[in-house]
């Protein structure tokens, strides 16, 4: 047995994780952990099965096998909402935001959780809700001055830059206060200076205390940006290490530069 990705440190541990789709195995007996406080990159070709690892995670499908860990409890298979709760919050590939929805509206939804996400309260309008109501307000304000989007705040989010769109998305996860940050592919579509305003507000977050599990396809803005990279293909791990070792590592080049019928 191969407990290489077992971690004292570890934030969120993965453990022979499996999930089929009919005949297609997207996710495939996957181990890997995530250290506390890195910025850990998940590359692979597309169809590898990383999105389907981020909705795992996220409780938003059930695994068919395997275990998943938020330090050392475990989540596997939790409602959506409850895994939220336990800090882990996330960016979708596909930005979603709602059309009729300002900046500061859209972010607020995101801190229902931390209000408890009770609606009597909400309507009753207890001490208690005022008051952390109050506080998701004060907490909304600094998020959007966190991402640079306080400016835009009464703007209908939908309208804003794709880059501003992202930060959007960011700062709605943020408002939940993860301890882990889930990003899929964040910065696709991105121009150049977008993704570096975006790489760099990403290590910002990171020194904030927060985790974050990043699908990237930018080969260079992984390289520069995590520690960790774990590389999976058709569902598997292929290898993993710092981005030294990964960026040269033949295995890497063959499978993710679309040269895998190389491999003899
Ligand atoms: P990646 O994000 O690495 O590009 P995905 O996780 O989106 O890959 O997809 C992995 C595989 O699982 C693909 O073959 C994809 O078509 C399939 N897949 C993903 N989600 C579903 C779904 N909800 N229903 C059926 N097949 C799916
Ligand atoms: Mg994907």
């Amino acid at each position: 047995m191969n407990n290489d990705y077992v971690n004292e440190s570890a934030i969120l541990t993965v453990e022979n994780l499996s999930k089929s789709f009919g005949g297609v195995k997207a996710v495939n007996s996957l181990s890997f952990s995530v250290a506390q406080n890195n910025i850990h990159a998940i590359i692979g070709p597309n169809g590898a099965g990383k999105s389907t690892l981020f909705n795992l995670i996220t409780g938003v499908i059930s695994p068919d096998e395997g275990k998943i860990q938020l330090v050392n409890q475990d989540i596997t298979s939790l409602r959506p909402d409850k895994i939220a709760a336990q800090g882990v919050s996330r960016t979708f590939q596909n930005i979603r935001l709602f059309p009729d929805m300002t900046v500061f509206e859209t972010v607020l939804i995101g801190t229902y959780l931390l209000t408890g996400g009770k609606l009597l309260p909400a309507i009753f309008r207890t001490k208690n809700f005022r008051n952390n109501e109050y506080s998701a307000k004060k907490l909304i304000e600094e998020i959007l001055h966190f991402v640079g989007l306080w400016d835009m705040r009464h703007e209908y989010a939908a309208r804003l830059s794709y880059g501003n769109q992202r930060r959007v998305e960011i700062a709605r996860a943020l408002a939940t206060n993860p301890r882990l940050l889930l990003l899929d592919e964040p910065t696709a579509g991105m121009n150049q200076k977008e993704t570096k305003e975006l790489m760099e507000l990403f290590s910002q977050v990171n020194d904030q205390g927060i985790t974050i599990l990043i699908i990237a396809h930018d080969m260079h803005l992984v390289n520069a940006l995590s520690n960790q990279i774990t590389v999976i293909n058709f569902g598997e791990k292929l290898v993993e290490g710092p981005p030294e070792v990964i960026q040269s590592h033949p295995a890497v080049l063959e499978a993710y530069m679309g040269r895998a019928e190389m491999n003899a």
